[in-house]
């Protein structure tokens, strides 16, 4: 990818901004969308969603395994849960959007709205920090190597990877 010019956001394909305002997402907020996980059973995509509903505590409210492909069901009250790694935060099933990148490390997203956050991030040349009251955000815990400028465009392509799977 060297060699060929500055990116250019030319507005088409939702092209990547220059600017990146951090909208202050925290990853709990992105998990309540549903998140994208391996079939146990089947392999293939299933989604944890909050179970009955939405609005309950992201820590304790029970969610739900489904899997469009097999019909796999399950649900889990979390007594425990763990944040931060490649894994769904209730189950421990892997991740669906996952990419090796940047020499053994692993981009991972638990849907499309993360991956559009992290594009748009990772994609800017000018990223502003604002106060963020409380826990910190999704964007301002990512680790260094996703936020250096050596690492962007191959970065950028483990991102390609997980929008590639959100249809595949
Ligand atoms: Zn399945």
């Amino acid at each position: 990818m060297t060699g060929m010019g500055p990116v250019v956001d030319d507005g088409r394909m939702g092209g990547v901004p220059e600017r990146f305002e951090d909208p202050l997402i925290r990853l709990y907020a992105l998990a309540d969308e549903g998140i994208l996980v391996v079939c146990p059973r089947c392999r293939g995509r299933a989604v944890v969603v909050p179970w009955p509903d939405r609005g309950g505590d992201v820590f304790e409210s029970p969610r739900r395994l489904a899997c469009a492909g097999c019909g796999h069901v399950a649900t889990v009250v979390p007594e425990w849960s763990e944040w931060g790694g490649a894994t769904d935060p209730y189950f421990g099933l892997p991740l669906w959007l996952r990419a090796r990148c940047c020499g053994g490390r692993t981009v991972w997203a638990f849907n499309e709205s993360h991956v559009d956050l992290l594009e748009r991030f990772v994609g800017a040349r000018v990223r502003e920090r604002r106060a963020s009251p409380g826990t910190m955000s999704l964007v301002a815990r990512l680790p260094r190597w996703m936020k250096t400028a050596k690492n962007r465009d191959e970065v950028l392509r483990a991102i390609g990877a997980l929008r590639a799977s959100l249809t595949g």
